[in-house]
């Protein structure tokens, strides 16, 4: 693919994520690989909507400015780690989408077993642990999980994505906030029913069958080791026979008609003459 091309299409990708609400003002940031020496990558301080291809920076994979006007992103850093840590990815996209990053700020992984689309493609997506952005700590929090997961949230910030060419990574942004969305409508609505382990494991065996390249297998809770994250796990309970699982959710909202709600303030009232 042409320099040209690239830049067009990072142009269209950052118009696509201001014009979706994955981000405001100047957040959010694009790179990807020109060849095994160099990434184009989207310039500080420009709001990702407006932005012209002559904006981009070339920049080795040492973060050294090559070519450009402007300087290069000021999540450089998470950029390179990311690219460093994983030769097959191309591109990597960040931003900060309001349902996923709700589920950042919450501290809540979208780690569960409900959509099979969700889990044939990006499995789990976890919650790198809380870094001051633009900063060496963030490309250390992100290295925990990159080598096992395309997606994963930012404590307190927004989402990461990487894919085999930009358009890979940013639709992963795309699966993520959607997922987010679903998963925040379904626990409002006050249950959320799993897929089974073993539906889960009928998924992953689909993956090979579609061609889904996952950088790890999908795991229980329990499979996880110490250090680097090396599968994506999934909470998906065992319930041998059955692949959908009624929630078990002891903390759940419980929703009253007025009615109900009056009848019940009645019988506390009755109960203290
Ligand atoms: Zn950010």
């Amino acid at each position: 693919m042409s320099i040209e091309s690239l830049r067009a299409d990072i142009v269209e990708i950052g118009r696509r994520m201001y014009a979706r609400g994955y981000t405001a003002s100047n957040d959010g940031n694009i790179s990807v690989r020109l060849d095994a020496s160099r990434l184009l990558m989207t310039p500080k301080s420009v709001c990702k909507g407006f932005m012209t291809p002559d904006m981009m920076c070339v920049t080795d994979l040492d973060g050294k400015k090559l070519q450009g006007d402007r300087d290069p992103s000021s999540e450089m850093l998470m950029h390179l780690e990311v690219y460093r840590q994983r030769p097959d990815v191309q591109a990597v996209v960040h931003a900060h989408p309001p349902t996923a990053t709700g589920f950042a700020v919450a501290g809540i992984p979208l780690n569960r077993a409900v959509l099979a689309e969700v889990l044939t493609t990006l499995g789990s997506i976890p919650i790198a642990e809380y870094a001051t952005p633009s900063t060496r700590e963030l490309p250390e929090a992100v290295r925990h999980y990159i080598k096992a997961h395309d997606g994963m949230l930012l404590a307190n910030h927004g989402a990461l994505t990487v894919g085999a060419d930009l358009y890979a990574a940013y639709y992963k942004m795309e699966t993520i906030e959607h997922f987010a969305h679903i998963s925040l409508v379904a626990r409002m609505l006050g249950r959320e029913n799993l897929i089974s382990r073993d539906e889960v494991e009928r998924l992953q065996g689909l993956r090979d069958t579609y061609g889904i390249k996952a950088p790890a297998p999908i795991c229980a809770p329990d499979e996880i080791a110490p250090g680097q994250a090396s599968c994506q796990v999934v909470e998906a309970p065992a319930s041998p026979g059955s692949r959908l699982v009624p929630s078990d959710n002891p903390d759940g909202e419980i929703r009253l008609t007025y009615r109900e709600l009056q009848q019940l303030i009645e019988d506390a009232v009755r109960s203290l003459r």
